[in-house]
């Protein structure tokens, strides 16, 4: 557990926190051994985070894919629910990625916001779809989201915001808790450990949930494409790692650690039993339909 000072100390390595205070809470982990912050309801304040965010100019992409039948089974309540939550006072983008690009719902958009539809190729295995993402995301940093936006965020389609999912959230690199392992010990999380694949490692910091990161472009940008790096010389080899993109999220965020982590608050499984600790739930888990969404 960080004591107040430690996590004050903390945030003065960070320019956008310099001004503020962060509260501890004695509930709940709230920062890291590296002294990252670890964000939970009670320990910010909205205004001031907008304000300083709205100050700098702060500006952030979102991006999100709805390949094959998840668009019509998730992306119009994911858009809607995030037009509600979602960096309310900050310009945003979005980048919707689709293979149907005419079947993206149409989305009423105050001024400040936008959005942007791009076509991709659909991959015949799920898997495929979901790890080609680091590719498609390197792309369109490099020749888009770089020249308009200072923060990119990712996030899986197949969830709902239901509470605010603020400027709090920005950082220079983004992880977020996944709700089954933010309370269970190390030994149980479910990192790649077969040593064939680049997703390797035995033993890391904590377990984070690909369907949520973002950053700074340049610290995504060097994720996005360390993470495809990994993957691609995964294929090569002829292995695959345990939770496909997630497996090399977590090896890169080992590796390098990210500056602020996001409590499972920002990715809540509603069905998870253990809803004691979280005292708002500001993404959740849609229902998952693999049988019908992921067959051929
Ligand atoms: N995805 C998609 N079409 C597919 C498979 C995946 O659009 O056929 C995208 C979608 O954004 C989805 C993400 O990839 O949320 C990750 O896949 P999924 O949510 O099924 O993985 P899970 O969260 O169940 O591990
Ligand atoms: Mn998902």
């Amino acid at each position: 557990r960080c004591s107040l000072k430690s996590a004050k100390e903390l945030i003065l390595d960070n320019s956008v926190d310099a001004s503020l205070d962060l509260v501890s809470r004695n509930d709940v982990q709230t920062c890291t051994y590296w002294r990252a912050p670890i964000i939970w309801e009670g320990m910010f304040d909205p205004e001031i985070y907008d304000e300083t965010h709205k100050k700098k100019g702060s500006s952030v992409a979102l991006v999100v894919f709805a390949v094959g039948r998840y668009l019509e089974a998730y992306l119009d309540t994911f858009l809607n629910s995030s037009e509600r939550y979602f960096m309310l006072d900050l310009p945003v983008t979005y980048y919707v990625f689709t293979d149907r690009p005419a079947k993206v719902p149409p989305l009423k958009l105050p001024p400040h916001r936008s959005m942007k539809v791009m076509r991709v190729e659909k991959h015949a295995r799920w898997q495929d779809v979901s790890m080609m993402r680091m590719k498609t995301i390197s792309d369109a940093i490099k020749t888009d989201i770089k020249h308009r936006c200072t923060y990119v965020f990712c996030f899986d389609v197949d969830q709902e915001f239901t509470g605010r999912f603020g400027s709090e959230a920005l950082g220079d690199s983004v992880a977020l808790l996944h709700t089954y392992y933010f309370d269970l010990p190390k030994m149980l999380y479910t990192y790649d450990h077969n040593p064939e694949s680049k997703a390797y490692m035995e033993t890391g910091d904590l377990y984070y949930h690909a369907a949520v990161f973002g950053g700074t472009w340049e610290s995504v940008k060097a994720l996005v494409d360390a993470c495809h790096q990994g993957i691609m010389e995964d294929k090569r080899n002829r292995v695959e790692a345990l939770w496909h993109d997630e497996s090399h999220l977590n090896k890169y965020l080992w590796i390098h650690k990210p500056s602020r982590v996001l409590s499972p608050e920002y990715c809540w499984d509603p069905l998870s039993g253990k809803n004691g600790v979280v005292r708002v739930q500001r993404l959740v888990w849609a229902p998952k339909q693999y049988k019908k969404l992921r067959a051929p």
